[in-house]
């Protein structure tokens, strides 16, 4: 029968390369919540909640009620894709004037409250693989099988930055990526509600020194559905 697969784990572990891999494989529904995050930010800088390098938690909160995120499938990719009120945000969501601020918007409180009722209307019917950092120990407690990613912080910022020169992004440097990533781990593993943390019963995988088929096969033996 069908189950849910929570993967978490620090930035640029490659959650989402297994995630997309095991929903294709297994017929599932793939949600990155990450993008979810990365929307709600979109949004704050896109309406001037964001001032002198700090949110202003208090306006942001205000508008929640009127930020609807949604997914679509898309049938060329393969899998779906993140919509802002009705706008796909896919390629905007990516860029570094996000990162650098979507952990300190994923770290207001109201802001979790939401996705995270979000994320569990979408993994009532099962047959889901959902990435993020709170899946196995907030989103879904009962997920039948949790993961939880993890590489050293300079292989993750390389995969982060090769990916980033491949879409065309010439203006960013390693260094960057680099401290943007240990800077998010960071407030992920320090905030106070719902800190990165692993579950008690998920299976660590170190991926530094794997390929993604070996990945692929490791975590596939570990399916029972
Ligand atoms: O997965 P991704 O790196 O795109 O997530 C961006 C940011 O969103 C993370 O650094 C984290 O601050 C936040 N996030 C979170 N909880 C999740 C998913 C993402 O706090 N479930």
């Amino acid at each position: 029968s069908k189950i849910i697969i929570a993967i978490d784990g620090f930035s640029s572990t490659g959650k989402s390369t297994v995630a997309k891999q095991l929903a294709q494989y297994l017929g599932y529904v793939y949600v990155d919540t990450g993008a979810m995050y990365r929307a709600i930010a979109l949004y704050a800088l896109q309406n001037g909640y964001v001032k002198k390098g700090e949110v202003d938690n208090e306006l942001l909160i205000k508008d929640l009620k009127n930020i609807q995120i949604t997914f679509q499938y898309n049938a060329a990719l393969g899998f779906s894709e993140v919509y802002l009120n009705n706008v796909n945000v896919v390629s905007k969501i990516r860029g570094m004037e996000v990162s650098s601020y979507v952990s300190k918007v994923a770290a207001i409180s109201q802001v979790r409250q939401k996705l995270v009722a979000l994320q569990q209307q979408m993994g009532e019917s099962k047959g889901i693989v959902m990435d993020g950092r709170d899946i196995g120990t907030v989103v879904f407690p009962n997920a039948e099988l949790k993961l939880f990613m993890t590489a050293s912080a300079n292989t993750r910022a390389q995969r982060r930055f090769d990916e980033l020169v491949a879409k065309g992004n010439t203006a960013v440097t390693f260094d960057e990526v680099y401290n943007n990533v240990v800077e998010r781990d960071q407030i992920d593993t320090t905030r106070k509600d719902s800190p990165l943390i692993m579950a008690n019963d998920a299976i660590e995988i170190d991926n530094s020194n794997l390929s993604r088929e070996q990945q692929f096969d490791q975590i596939l033996a570990l399916v029972k559905t």
